[in-house]
């Protein structure tokens, strides 16, 4: 089964999980009723594995995806970037992964580590990633290249982001994974521009449940400095829980009673974030699940999305 021809004929739904750090981690996400088999419940037509800049965690990241392989119950995806590798190591890697029967790939430049200002390697862009992978691997793996709505946060124009994002299509990849974007309006411009300019491989949104505050704000923030929508802040405002000048000496059980609250709001506003995509026709939702799979369910059961 091929991802890349699943789009022709359904709204693809897919999963992201995390490489745990650790062996209880990975315990939790892997043993027999761990979230992993939760995840499967819900029918994903796949489910990637992100994968750590500069080759950090990448051996729990095979490990992962190996599992999931083994399992035979949706397809594994790895995400891959080119920070600090050679032209060899890429090679040696890749080739890794087909032998483990793994020939899905999102194909990255990867974020630079604190410090550096290249790569640090032989590729310098995810253009001559997807150019590589064809050149040695032909078409033995589908691959997806990232996009980003809201224009990527080092790019000297919107312009240039989508004039490299159609470069990426032309160098063979067969898919965009989007960047996460709460603010419709700028996504809606972004997905008609892309069109225009002759962008016409399938486009599966990221999109990342709003379930902790302080997750939700690094995410948006930390690297990718995403808009987040007055309707969003106002969830973030209603159930703050940082220092806070005016609510000096806050009990534990009004912080515990806000991350709750703060949960039930955020999972309603991702569901209506999913509507309002599936409403403009993208081809696929992908799902960062923070590698919980109860809050995956809730939203997909109530988005419709379960059993399609
Ligand atoms: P590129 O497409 O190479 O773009 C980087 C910058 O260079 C952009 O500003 C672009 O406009 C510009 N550019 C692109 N091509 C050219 C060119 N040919 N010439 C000149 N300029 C160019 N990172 C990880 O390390 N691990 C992960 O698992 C991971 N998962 C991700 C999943 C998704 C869905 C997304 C959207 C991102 C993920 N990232 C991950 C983050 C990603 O590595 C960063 O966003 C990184 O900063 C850029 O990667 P890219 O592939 O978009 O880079």
């Amino acid at each position: 089964m091929d991802i890349k021809d699943l789009f022709r004929d359904k709204l693809v739904l897919s999963f992201e999980v995390f490489p745990p750090k650790t062996d209880a981690g990975m315990e939790k996400l892997c043993k027999e009723d761990g979230e992993l088999e939760k995840l499967y419940a819900l029918k994903p037509d796949y489910i990637s594995c992100t994968y750590g800049a500069g080759g950090t965690n990448v051996g729990k990241n095979l490990e992962v995806l190996t599992r999931i392989r083994k399992d035979g119950k949706t397809i594994p995806m790895t995400h891959f970037n080119c920070i600090g590798s050679t032209k060899e190591s890429i090679r040696d890697t890749l080739s890794g992964y087909l032998d483990h029967g793994i020939h899905h790939m999102l194909a990255l430049r990867g974020d630079f580590p604190i410090g550096w200002r290249t790569t640090g390697g032989d590729l310098n862009y995810a253009t001559e990633l997807v150019s590589f992978v064809r050149q040695e691997f032909g078409d033995r793996f589908t691959i997806a290249v990232a996009g980003s709505p809201e224009g990527h946060i080092e790019s000297a124009s919107y312009k240039d982001d989508i004039r490299f994002l159609k470069m990426k299509q032309d160098c063979g990849a067969d898919y965009i994974m989007t960047q996460l974007c709460w603010d419709m309006e700028q996504f809606k411009r972004w997905f008609d521009e892309i069109r225009k300019e002759g962008i016409t491989i399938p486009v599966d949104v990221g999109v990342m449940p709003i379930l902790n505050a302080a997750s939700t704000i690094n995410m948006a923030l930390s690297r990718n400095a995403c808009v987040m929508p007055r309707k969003l802040c106002e969830i973030i405002s209603r159930n703050w829980i940082f220092p806070n000048v005016f609510a000096p000496g806050e009990s534990e059980e009004d912080v515990a009673r806000k991350k709750a609250e703060f949960m039930e709001e955020g999972i309603r506003y991702t569901i209506d974030q999913i509507a309002e995509y599936r409403s403009i026709g993208v081809n696929g939702i992908h799902l960062y699940t923070l590698n919980r799979s109860g809050p995956v369910a809730r939203i997909l059961d109530a988005s419709g999305l379960l059993n399609l």
